[in-house]
């Protein structure tokens, strides 16, 4: 049994792929130190993958994202040196970033403009920037040392299904398809990732999939395919293809296997069997999956075990993360994957046995919370009151004006507000002290939005490092790690919670902040709430009981922290959800499920809700199209959405369902430093009034404030209020 893996995390053990780059940008090092710097974390992800597994792909390494990479070696975008990389990373002119697959990594998507003739591509090997294609590439492969191992590349169906304007798809991947036919002609063995081939593919696509591959594979004889985060559903015509190996996901690819009952496995290919987890955190069972393995060998002889999905979704390794015994003994990390792959092989080669059981001490559990989702009824998910009802009783108590101004949550996180969370947290200074310090902060936003004119205000957000990260430190049930850093983006890192047991709140989470905040005015604050979808999204999660059920457990958190905020007087109460559309499942057929216990979840928190608490949703991306209908059942009063960038064409979604609650469409993209006129703003209400009625609309920005300055802050806020007055007075 041989074993491969790839995708190994590239953020370096002590981050040093973010602090590399960075220092770069900030002109602190120069190009070639950057590149000498990015070599050396290279060379370890190397040494790594050499201690566990027979073979892994060289060329994986990246400046800051592959999907750019491909789009500058197949010509899309030109650049003559690494400042001209960043710029189409980041600032004025970058590309837009968006989710990969339903990950919580985001990738640079490629436009291809209308005017771009398939022809177009060209293969380009000269950029200096593109460090893949120059220092591994074909020309450079002996100098690595390394020309026996497969050549990493993001495939040309995968390039291309996700960029953008891409009107002459079979056009373009055919060109695609010239452009890698030249690429790997030369190569020894080539590393293929085609994720893409996991979605729902018409048939006509899978037909010209066939075409461009058969292109590519008389060029080369020995290309592995790999598919991850899904099954494939025309794996019977991959195997047409005179590919070398086929890269399967036994993990998240559940169907795949049920796939290779039912047609086999062709003799003259190998199976890479992706078997251990790159996307959660727990322990491979290495009994149960010999056993899986041993199924498997009915279908090929020719079997490779591998990593079921890239290894970047987890952090590098257990060792250096202080958590619970109990907990670190049943997690692996990337590194510790790498090793279980080894353990089996050597299982497998008779070189060991099995010797540990799989047997945890049960822990993290609470008997109180189980029975609350055990006694769960229908009922349990609705909200007594009809909207119209409710938005009556509203009205009336929140007499807000047309046309009412708000916020999303957040508001600039300086330098300042992150020291004093550091030195908090460092025990520099006491919790007494950071506590004033957050107050003095709420007092200061309260008086500036009052300044503002704003109409219902928000606490700002300070005492949060992240909307995710801040909610699992309060909860029984989630760790936190010191540690587990994962790329988002970029040099954009996160650390993911770990969802273990049984969630309860041991007291409120978050109203001595919003009360405080309500004391200092007459203008209705916010409570501030992270939905339970978005919480699991962006942690790991247990896998022992439904998805479903985590969500019910933090719902149940959410709704007692509103039933606290009613005692205290708080009106409205925001519940952000920007990871809804994200976590949806890659196949559609497989909507109506994830999409019931996600529904449910939001309504479960809502459904004790006074109805005179208005209920607000925020989701940050323009996407609705989709999923409106979804949207529709959950029961909140007023949703604020990202509508900016598309100059709120995104309220065609809304109006097609008939939508006829109330709506805040993002008037201000806060993703850029620009301050947006009044006039921009106002383009886009126009278009909103002319499908919803004013007493429905709501002015605020695209997203919360977290990443902006001050100084581009309270001018645009300015200019919100100013179009909010004037409409009113239209
Ligand atoms: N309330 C959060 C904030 O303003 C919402 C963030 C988000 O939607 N991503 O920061
Ligand atoms: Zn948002």
């Amino acid at each position: 049994m041989r074993t491969y893996a790839y995708g190994f995390p590239r953020i370096g053990k002590k981050r040093e792929y973010k602090k590399a780059i960075e220092s770069f940008w900030k002109g602190e090092i120069s190009e070639e130190d950057l590149k000498g710097r990015i070599k050396d974390i290279e060379n370890e992800r190397i040494e790594t993958y050499q201690r566990y597994v027979d073979r892994f792909p060289v060329g994986e390494i990246t400046f800051y994202d592959t999907m750019l990479d491909t789009a500058l070696m197949v010509g899309l975008y030109k650049c003559k040196n690494l400042k001209e990389y960043y710029n189409l990373c980041r600032g004025e002119n970058a590309l837009e970033l968006t989710k990969w697959f339903n990950t919580n990594y985001h990738y640079l998507v490629p436009e291809i403009s209308p005017s771009f003739a398939p022809d177009n591509f060209k293969l380009t090997q000269t950029s200096s920037c593109n460090y893949q294609y120059v220092q591994t590439g074909r020309y450079n492969l002996q100098v690595a040392g390394k020309e026996n191992n497969p050549f990493y590349f993001i495939g040309p169906f995968t390039f291309l299904k996700l960029s953008k304007g891409i009107g002459k798809f079979r056009e373009y991947l055919l060109s695609l398809g010239d452009i890698y036919s030249d690429l790997v002609k030369d190569i020894k063995e080539v590393h293929i990732d085609e994720p893409a081939f996991t979605m729902d593919l018409p048939l006509e696509e899978v037909n010209y999939i066939k075409e461009t591959y058969k292109k590519i594979c008389t060029q080369n004889k020995n290309i592995y395919l790999f598919t991850y985060y899904d099954s494939v559903d025309f794996l019977k015509e991959l195997y047409e293809l005179p590919l070398k190996g086929i890269g399967l996901d036994f993990i998240n690819g559940k169907e795949n296997l049920d796939s290779l009952r039912k047609y086999g496995f062709p003799k003259d290919k190998t199976l890479i069997a992706g078997v251990v987890n790159g996307r959660n955190i727990w322990k491979t069972n290495i009994r149960e999956k010999i056993e899986f393995i041993k199924e498997l060998s009915n279908y090929s002889n020719n079997i490779i075990i591998s990593n079921a999905s890239p290894l970047y979704h987890l952090p590098i390794s257990i060792k250096w993360e202080k958590l619970d015994e109990k907990l670190t003994k049943r997690i692996s990390f990337a590194e510790e994957r790498l090793e279980e792959l080894k353990t089996i092989a050597d299982i497998f080669n008779n070189k060991r046995e099995i010797t540990e059981e799989m047997t945890f001490v049960p822990f993290g559990k609470d008997i109180a919370v189980q029975n609350r989702i055990k006694n769960l009824e229908d009922k349990d998910f609705r909200r007594n009151i009809a909207y119209d009802e409710r938005s009556k009783k509203q009205k009336e108590i929140l007499s807000l004006p047309l046309f009412p101004t708000t916020t999303i949550g957040s508001f600039p996180q300086t330098k300042e507000v992150r020291s004093m969370r550091a030195r908090y947290r460092k025990g520099i200074i006491s919790s007494s002290e950071y506590k004033k310090f957050i107050r003095k902060e709420i007092k200061n936003l309260i008086k500036l939005q009052e300044d503002t004119g704003l109409d219902v205000f928000v606490h700002g957000e300070f005492e949060r490092t992240d909307m995710v990260e801040f909610f699992a430190e309060k909860l029984d049930g989630i760790a936190t790690t010191k540690n587990g850093w994962v790329l988002s983006y970029g040099t954009r890192i996160y650390r993911p919670p770990i969802i273990y047991g049984d969630i309860s709140r041991r007291k409120p989470m978050t109203v001595e902040e919003i009360s405080f905040a309500q004391s200092l005015t007459k203008k209705p604050v916010k409570g501030m709430l992270t939905g339970p979808v978005t919480i699991t999204a962006w942690s790991y999660v247990r896998e022992d009981i439904p998805l479903s059920n985590v969500a019910y457990q933090i719902a149940f958190c959410l709704q007692d922290e509103i039933s606290d905020y009613e005692s205290k007087g708080i009106k409205i109460v925001q519940i952000d959800e920007p990871a809804f559309r994200e976590k949806a499942p890659i196949k559609k057929r497989n909507w109506d499920n994830y999409f019931k216990w996600a529904v449910n979840s939001f309504n479960l928190i809502v459904s004790k809700a006074k109805p005179s608490t208005q209920i607000h949703t925020h989701m940050c991306y323009s996407e609705f199209g989709e999923i409106i209908e979804y949207i529709l059942k959950m029961e909140f009063d007023v949703i604020t959405i990202e509508a900016s960038r598309s100059k709120g064409d995104i309220v065609e979604y809304f109006e097609k369902a008939n939508f006829k609650r109330q709506i805040g469409p993002g008037v201000w993209d806060i993703h850029s430093p620009e301050v947006p006129t009044v006039e921009n703003m106002e383009e886009i209400i126009r278009r909103a009034l002319k499908v919803f009625q004013k007493e429905n609309l709501w002015i605020n920005p695209d997203c919360g404030l977290k990443t902006r300055d001050w100084k581009e802050t309270i001018p645009s806020l300015k200019n919100l209020v100013y179009l909010a007055k004037r409409l009113r007075e239209k």
